[in-house]
């Protein structure tokens, strides 16, 4: 078998300009196909992607059989010359081309891809609600008061789900988000984020989880200021409270705070992950299959936390494609933990992007049984969007 063709998708929704879903379709000489999504659909840096799917097709992708996918990602790793640093473009643009080719292999063992990494582990995955401070609904809202929150909280409970995550500090009470959070709060801020996630907690009850997002925009200081309301609120984690620039940092929040710390979507690969591992300063790790290299390296980088007794929460922020191949790594790794199913995976204009709509029942996922990772794109749509070829 050998790869013939290569379809690349820069998916632009007309109702949400600022979701960009990167899509690529691998063809093949016996008629098989596979698809992969890389993990940049927002915020900078989806056309890059793009546009690195395409120049590794054109180096190394056509005649290469694509039943050599650990072949093809070390090459991947060395001929790239950058690939040995790291970084989210070309890591995004390896993953999406590795799902892609487990996805044929899948099919042409016709088996689903979870098998083909170890069998069923996990039957059914509990799955939480994920960013509430935009809401759960069929539109994006920015919520500002504390009692906008209770009521999202609600809206998922009442879809099934016992767990929902939130970003309480990304709005202040006019709606204005700041990226920089690093200074120490004031004790009005800090009153409002307490409401807000006091009033998640009268509607999850004492029995639901919350997990605490902060996307890894606060300093040292102002995380561990953070920590005495999350302990206080008795969230499940603490996810991503300082940056990855320096793991000594958080190494730092996870000595001074007493609550479970996740962390991971920014870290690519085994030697990303390697210090946060020895100096156990993560607990739940949050590797995204779009973003660090793929099944070939997500398998890898969940039995290396395995070693440390660390659990596995994928993370997931894009299309239904990310969605389908999270659920198939997920469903086959001892540590998992818990699924992310994001306020925009619930959104019609993310969810028509594929032919299939993966959806949790009741606050769980089951993965298909269709070989590959069972989705196909819906040409109707995504061919509306910028899309090259390569031959
Ligand atoms: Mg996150």
């Amino acid at each position: 078998m050998k790869i013939t063709q290569v379809e690349i998708f820069d998916i632009h929704c007309p109702k949400r300009p600022q979701w960009n879903p990167v899509f690529v379709r691998i063809y093949t000489d016996n008629g098989l196909t596979g698809v992969g999504e890389a993990g940049l659909a927002y915020d900078l840096g989806h056309s890059a992607a793009a546009a690195m799917i395409k120049e590794i097709a054109e180096a190394m992708l056509i005649g290469f059989n694509p039943m050599q996918t650990e072949l093809l990602w070390t090459r991947m790793l060395r001929e790239s010359f950058w690939g040995l640093g790291g970084g989210p473009v070309l890591y995004s643009a390896m993953s999406a081309i590795d799902t892609a080719l487990w996805d044929i292999k899948g099919k042409a063992l016709e088996l689903p891809v979870y098998q083909l990494l170890g069998g069923k582990v996990n039957d059914k995955l509990r799955t939480y609600a994920s960013q509430l401070q935009f809401d759960w609904d069929t539109q994006v809202n920015k919520l500002l008061k504390p009692e906008d929150y209770g009521r999202a909280a609600e809206k998922a409970i009442a879809d099934g789900y016992d767990a929902v995550k939130i970003d309480p500090i990304v709005y202040d009470l006019e709606g204005n988000s700041y990226f920089d959070r690093t200074k120490l709060f004031t004790k009005p801020e800090m009153r409002l984020f307490r409401e807000r996630l006091q009033a998640i907690r009268d509607a999850v009850g004492e029995d639901g989880d919350i997990i605490f997002e902060s996307h890894s925009l606060m300093g040292t200081a102002s995380a561990i200021q953070m920590g005495e309301i999350i302990e206080d609120i008795g969230c499940m984690y603490y996810e991503e409270p300082v940056n990855y620039l320096n793991s000594a940092i958080h190494k730092k929040v996870s000595d001074r705070v007493n609550v479970p710390i996740a962390g991971g979507e920014r870290l690519y690969h085994r030697w990303d992950i390697r210090p946060y591992l020895e100096d156990q300063s993560i607990d739940v790790l949050q590797p995204d299959v779009g973003l660090c290299g793929g099944f070939t390296e997500a398998k890898k980088v969940c039995d290396y936390a395995d070693v440390y007794d660390i659990r596995i929460q994928a993370h997931v922020c894009g299309g239904p494609v990310a969605t389908a191949a999270s659920l198939h790594l997920e469903t086959a790794i001892p540590n998992f933990l818990i699924h992310e199913h994001h306020t925009y995976a619930i959104k019609d204009w993310n969810r028509e992007l594929c032919l299939q709509d993966p959806q949790p029942v009741d606050g769980f996922f089951q993965v298909t049984e269709v070989p590959g990772i069972g989705i196909e794109l819906n040409d109707a749509v995504v061919k509306r969007s910028p899309h090259v070829v390569v031959k």
